[in-house]
C-alpha cells in the first residue's frame, strides 16, 4: 500500500520521535514504507513522512556501494562525524519543488537496530551518509531547508509558506 506523504507544515514532521522500546513494532510497516519511497522516486523515507510516529527510516539500495538491498534503520544514531564536509543538492518528498545545496559531513559512524532486531554499528560515506543524515534529521523534526544559509532560506520563504498553508 502506498502511504500518503506528509508535507512541510504537517506537525508530525516537526516532532522528535522517541526511540522504540520494541523494535518489532515497525515490521508490519516496512513493505509499505519501501513501496511509498519508490512510488515517489525517493532514495530514503522516514516514518513520520509517511504518517507513522516511530523512530525509524528506510534507505533505498542505490544509496549503498556494498550491494545490500533496501535497508531499514530503527532507533538510528550518529556516533561520530568526519571533519570533511561535502556539498550536495538535496530534495525531499515532503518539500516538493525545492532543491538546495546542503553541507554535511562526508562520513559518519552510526548505530541502529536492523529489521531483524540486531544492534549494528557501521561507517557510511558519501551518498549513504548523506541520506542517513537527511532521514535522521526528519526523526528529530528537522528539514534540509533548516540547514541552508539564512539568505537562501529567506529566498524560499514564500514557497515554504505556500506549502505550509496547503496543510491547514
Ligand atoms: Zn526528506
Amino acid at each position: 500500500m502506498i502511504l500518503p506523504i506528509r508535507i512541510y507544515g504537517d506537525p508530525l514532521l516537526r516532532k522528535t520521535l522517541h526511540p522504540l522500546e520494541d523494535w518489532s513494532l515497525v515490521i508490519p510497516y516496512i513493505p509499505d514504507m519501501i513501496a511509498t519511497m519508490y512510488d515517489d522516486d525517493g532514495i530514503g523515507l522516514s516514518a513520520n513522512q509517511a504518517g507513522l510516529p516511530h523512530r525509524f527510516f528506510v534507505i533505498g539500495e542505490s544509496a549503498f556501494k556494498d550491494g545490500r538491498g533496501d535497508s531499514v534503520f530503527i532507533n538510528p544514531e550518529i556516533l561520530e562525524s568526519s571533519e570533511e564536509i561535502w556539498e550536495y543538492e538535496e530534495g525531499c518528498l515532503s518539500v516538493p519543488g525545492i532543491r538546495e545545496t546542503v553541507l554535511r559531513p562526508r562520513e559518519i559512524r552510526v548505530r541502529y537496530v536492523s529489521e531483524k532486531g540486531e544492534a549494528r554499528e557501521e561507517v557510511f560515506t558519501d551518498l549513504a551518509a548523506r541520506v542517513f543524515q537527511h532521514e535522521l534529521d526528519h526523526l528529530n523534526g528537522i528539514f534540509f531547508v533548516d540547514r541552508i544559509s539564512p539568505l537562501r532560506r529567506s529566498r524560499l520563504r514564500k514557497q515554504l509558506k505556500r506549502l505550509e498553508e496547503s496543510q491547514s
